[in-house]
């Protein structure tokens, strides 16, 4: 599950990381209502930024520094009225329906920080790079060598020592460090505790020098989350934290069913047990021309209601032209899926072309109510096998698209 940046902020900040004071609004005027407060507080500066779950924010428009009321007003008007596009939504964008009003600060540099799992060594790994504020995974194509990272102990935890020596590789300074290395000890605490698989502070920033901070201050003014969706369980305080309208409607509407939808960029719906054979259903369909949809995951239960439910979201994703079942009836008996496929394809009631392949106990029963079903399923088809249901679903899309 991923937050926002409000609400990773307020995360950062109840555990003692440095991070400017702002306020999240939903509309034009409270976000001048919130400026004016930051403007009579005594700020200078303030930073207007679209809560959406996706980066490049910044270089899209949707991160703006403002100095008046005026501009405040501007940017917050920019924004609820535009779609935010960057590199990480895709050419469709996304709604901004939040936005954070936060002081501004000044910035000397801007650094990168990040926990999450690697998988080669089996543990979290600390990550830092002095080339913070532009993707990360730019710098790590064009300059890999300016990423470092370590190991944390599954056990032990990150020690005080490797945050400061990685404080000081990646080239804080004098009283910096100290900052630096405290913020790294705190987010690995803080990835424990919430069971986060990604924490990410980008970027990570030191300001100007000053009375109190004579090196500069080291502050976070961008973070991300990413949780663990199987801890969240115990999590009472993340699970609040869930906002629907940043998910996919269908991948939403499906997990109420215990469905596993998954949204691709093809014509083919698929329909099928299992996310091994979805992987395997969604290749083939690949190797003989065709492009998935999407692919949705009826899991061991693939009961009439189920099956009608993942009919209809399937059916529901304007790109589907065409849909492929393939389902495998282990502990399911074939028959009863096929009672279920017809009785939800009659109730949903469709014109695409659907291919139907089923495999395992029972098949031929399954068969036999297939076969009775042919003739108020006009589009459908059945299939002997994966390479026969692939190929015929994607010869039906290519000829019904022609
Ligand atoms: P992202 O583009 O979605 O990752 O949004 P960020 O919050 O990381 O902002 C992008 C960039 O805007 C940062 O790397 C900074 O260079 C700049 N920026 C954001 N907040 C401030 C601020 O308070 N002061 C200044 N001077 N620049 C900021
Ligand atoms: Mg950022």
């Amino acid at each position: 599950m991923k937050i926002h940046e409000y609400q990773a902020r307020q995360l950062l900040a109840e555990t003692g990381i440095p991070v400017p004071s702002g306020t999240m609004v939903t509309s034009v005027d409270a976000a001048k209502d919130a400026a004016a407060s930051l403007f009579d507080a005594g700020a200078t500066l303030l930073v207007v930024k679209a809560q959406v779950h996706a980066g490049g924010r910044g270089k899209a428009g949707f991160v703006k520094l403002c100095r008046t009321p005026e501009e405040v007003d501007e940017a917050a008007t920019f924004m609820f009225g535009n779609k935010m596009v960057s590199v990480q939504t895709g050419p469709e964008g996304l709604d901004v329906t939040k936005v954070l009003v936060a002081d501004g600060v000044d910035i000397e540099s801007e650094y990168y920080l990040a926990i999450t799992m690697d998988r080669t060594s089996g543990a979290n790994v600390l990550i830092a790079s002095s080339e913070g504020g532009v993707e990360i995974e730019t710098v790590a194509h064009e300059t890999p060598d300016a990423i470092k990272t370590v190991r944390i102990d599954p056990l032990a935890g990150l020690h005080p020592y490797q945050a400061r020596e990685m404080a000081f590789t990646v080239g804080f300074k004098g009283k910096q460090v100290g900052q630096a290395a405290n913020i790294m000890m705190k987010i690995a605490k803080l990835v424990d505790e919430t069971d986060a698989s990604l924490a990410e502070i980008n970027p990570l920033i030191i300001t100007p020098g000053c009375n109190e901070y004579p090196d500069g201050q080291v502050l976070a003014i961008d973070a991300k989350f990413d949780f663990d969706d199987n801890a969240l369980f115990r999590h009472k305080n993340l699970q609040e934290m869930f906002d629907p309208t940043e998910e996919n409607p269908a991948e939403l509407e499906a997990s109420k069913f215990d469905l596993n939808f998954i949204a691709l960029d093809g014509n083919i719906g698929c329909l099928v047990n299992g996310a091994g054979l979805a992987m395997a259903t969604m290749d083939i369909i690949k190797m003989h021309g065709g492009s998935p949809a999407n692919f949705l995951d009826v899991g061991g239960a693939a009961t009439l209601e189920t099956v009608t439910e993942a009919f209809k979201i399937i059916l529901s994703d304007s790109k589907v032209e065409g849909v492929l079942v393939n389902i495998f009836g282990g502990i399911m008996r074939c028959d009863v899926i096929a009672e279920a496929i017809v009785a939800a394809a009659k109730e949903v009631s469709f014109t695409v072309p659907l291919v139907v392949r089923l495999e395992g106990t029972n098949v031929d029963a399954a068969r036999e109510i297939l076969t009775a079903a042919q003739p108020e399923l006009p589009t459908m088809q059945t299939a002997t096998d994966l390479e026969d249901a692939a190929q015929k679903v994607a010869a039906a899309v290519a000829t019904a698209c022609a």
